[in-house]
């Protein structure tokens, strides 16, 4: 194995190669953009054009693609070989300016919420300097990528990257308004994500004849195998040789992209695994988190395997998330959310903390939706996945702080704090300043929140628009009324007391799993939003509008397409699952069973012709329950069927939506009960695709 500093970000245009092959001058303008934030002069295209061209025809490069992440949640490329034709018939190598800076292409076929029609259908992707281009070798084929942005004729954005950008720029500016209070004017502010993803592995050949997960991701048939995550052996279990022979090839992958993965384990249920990098800028960690799908999956090819990345691939164990670790920090490395010795103290920590607290308290149904999905509404509120409601968790120091500014007491504070074993041997510890809720799906984790709900699947770019845009629009509001105060420290005393009084009902540190948490839950009038379909509406409302007008983060048009890709999205996931288990029924359950059933009546025939007294009582039976079964797959069928052809006769599509939620699914469910028990009943020779067993214990 290569040691890690000698291949770290080779495949990377990084700030050491810049540095290297860039002109000083020209050097320090792109350095002006990518550091200190300033709009990218014209000049230096041509120049780091070249460089970059000359770097990647050296590394192999042929061609090269802007990579951009469309509606679709996933990133898109178009390839364009790097050579032009010279006059004279000459081919060279050729990379311009204007070939890095802006792409043309068309926009109509990506999800656009009518923004864009075929026949006004151009879409432009724009370089974003800000996160480095990178090589993608694949099958021998290397293409130098550049992200980009990707936007409309008439700019607005048809991407997930345009927005989190924007929004980055509106909370560093609300948040350099508050620092200049506390005298702090840092050059820049940064939104930071570390996010954990997790995922599952199977094996190709059982993967290939599942039509489920091929055409939808999860499994939509499958009885539980004997064992699932019961025995809680396979958390941070030893690892097995043949998925360390994969995280080997992943983490060397990724480590040349620069990608700093840097922790990986088993998860809790069979089968399933994490990996982290460490932290960087929301729009950095976004790119990175895209590059780690893209590669997990292109990996687990290589090993005959198949990465998983559905929410919920397996029903009735544990799901994948992916944890958004996000926290605020300035360009001379302070994190604004670190409490620091003693929080109480801290008026600084505790304004940022306020304003976290009431932007959550302000907008759950917005949060709720940065998380959701059709595929992780299926992971949510079972199986340690957060439930579907919104609160807060402080932990146990920070909600004695709390309590302390509400009767306005700051002295009893205590701060130290020992861990002790009990064992002599064993050295004593300080204590994290909170302990871990994994119940919780927004936790104060030390000098960082965690959003646990947010799906395996999902990009980090919804969620991050949503926190950044939430946590400005609220530090702008506490900067307008600083602003008006005579006497700061009486100022920021009064507003840290008044926020947490206000917004105390969102905080909740007990157990999120637990039944009494909804009761609770309901009498704090929190929202309470079991589905996507009842979240989606809350992005069009008056006051979402405002917000992000307000912080010029998305305008009227871009929500409402944004709306529209949404539902889309919904419908389309949920008739394509549908479909599947209708095939699937009819193509190989059913065949399967009727095969099964005619051995068990030949075999019956048989004896009764041998004329000797058996009893054939069992199999009799046998055959009685299962053409129960299957009399009830078929009427369970019918009602997919009609709720399926109900749905796609409505138009409008929220109503649409509706209809799948409240029938197709319930009746999708339906039809999986008898199959499942069915299954139970079948010879394994006859049935037709891999079991919960197979897939899960078999790698
Ligand atoms: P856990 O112990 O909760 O499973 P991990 O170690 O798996 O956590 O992942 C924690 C993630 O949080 C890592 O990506 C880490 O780099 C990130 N992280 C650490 N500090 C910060 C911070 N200040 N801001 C954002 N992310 C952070
Ligand atoms: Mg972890």
């Amino acid at each position: 194995m290569d040691k890690i500093s000698e291949i770290f970000g080779n495949s990377l245009f990084n700030d050491k190669v810049m540095r290297e092959r860039l002109p000083k001058i020209v050097y320090c303008k792109l350095q002006n953009t990518i550091k200190e934030g300033n709009s990218l002069e014209a000049d230096v295209a041509d120049v780091v054009a070249n460089a970059m061209k000359d770097w990647a025809v050296e590394k192999g490069a042929t061609h090269f693609t802007h990579w951009f992440q469309p509606m679709t949640g996933k990133t898109a490329e178009k390839h364009e070989a790097l050579f032009t034709i010279e006059e004279c018939g000459n081919v060279i190598e050729e990379f311009s300016g204007k070939n890095l800076v802006v792409g043309e292409g068309d926009a109509s076929s990506f999800p656009n919420g009518g923004l864009r029609a075929t026949f006004e259908a151009r879409g432009y992707t724009v370089w974003d300097c800000t996160s480095p281009a990178f090589l993608k070798e694949k099958d021998g084929t290397v293409t130098l990528c550049i992200p980009t942005a990707f936007c409309s004729y008439n700019g607005e954005a048809l991407d997930k990257k345009t927005p989190l950008l924007r929004s980055m720029q509106a909370v560093e500016k609300s948040v350099k308004r508050i620092l200049k209070f506390f005298g702090d004017e840092p050059l820049r502010v940064f939104s930071n994500v570390g996010a954990e993803q997790e995922y599952f592995l199977i094996d190709k050949r059982l993967y290939q004849q599942r039509k489920d997960i091929i055409y939808t991701g999860r499994t939509l048939f499958g009885a539980s195998a004997p064992k699932g995550q019961d025995l809680r052996d396979h958390y941070y279990g030893s690892i097995k040789e043949r998925i360390y022979a994969f995280m080997k090839d992943i983490d060397k992958e990724l480590w040349k992209l620069g990608v700093p993965v840097k922790t990986k384990h088993n998860e809790v249920a069979p089968g399933q695994h994490e990996i982290v990098p460490i932290f960087s800028t929301v729009n950095i960690a976004t790119d990175q988190n895209q590059v780690i799908i893209e590669m997990l999956e292109t990996v687990a090819n290589r090993h005959d395997l198949v990465c998983l990345l559905h929410e919920k691939p397996f029903a009735g164990i544990n799901g994948s998330g992916k944890h958004n670790n996000w926290s605020l920090s300035t360009s001379d490395g302070k994190n604004l959310l670190d409490p620091g010795e003693s929080p109480i103290e801290n008026t600084q920590f505790l304004v940022f903390l306020s304003a976290v607290i009431k932007a959550v308290d302000d907008y759950p149904e917005l949060l709720r939706l940065s998380a959701s999905s059709y595929t992780n509404d299926f992971r949510l509120g079972g199986h340690e996945a957060p439930p579907a409601i919104i609160s807060l968790f402080v932990g146990e120091q920070l909600e004695e702080v709390m309590q302390q500014i509400e009767i306005g007491g700051l002295n009893t504070f205590k701060t130290s704090k020992r861990l002790k074993t009990g064992v002599i041997t064993l050295p004593d510890l300080h204590k994290d300043v909170t302990d871990r809720n994994r119940t919780s799906p927004f936790a104060f984790n030390g000098n960082k929140f965690e959003f646990r709900m947010i799906g395996s699947s999902q990009s980090l770019a919804g969620p991050n628009i949503i926190l950044n845009t939430i946590v400005s629009d609220t530090l702008n509001e506490f900067a307008d009324e600083l602003e008006q105060s005579t006497n700061l420290a009486e100022g920021l005393k009064n507003l840290i007391h008044k926020t947490i009084k206000k917004h105390r009902r969102i905080i909740f540190n007990g157990n999120g799993y637990s039944e009494e948490w909804v009761t609770e839950a309901k009498s704090r009038n929190l929202p309470i939003l079991p589905s996507v379909v009842d979240a989606i509406p809350h992005f069009i409302t008056e006051k979402t509008i405002q917000l992000f007008t307000r912080n010029k983060v998305l305008d009227e048009n871009e929500i409402k397409s944004r709306y529209e890709i949404m539902l889309e999205d919904y419908c389309s996931r949920a008739r394509i699952e549908a479909a599947t288990m209708l095939h699937m029924v009819n193509k190989q359950i059913i065949p399967a069973t009727i095969k099964y059933s005619n051995e068990i009546s030949t075999y019956l025939n048989n004896i009764r012709q041998t004329k000797i007294t058996v009893n054939l009582k069992h199999q009799e039976r046998l055959l009685t329950v299962i053409s129960k079964f299957v009399d009830e797959i078929y009427n369970n069928m019918i009602k997919l069927q009609q709720s399926l052809d109900k749905a796609n006769n409505i138009g409008d599509l929220y109503e649409k939506a509706k209809q799948f939620r409240n029938e197709v699914l319930v009746n999708m469910s339906e039809l999986r009960k008898p199959c499942d028990e069915i299954e139970l009943l079948v010879s394994k020779e006859l049935w037709p695709f891999p079991t919960y067993g197979d897939m899960l214990f078999r790698v």
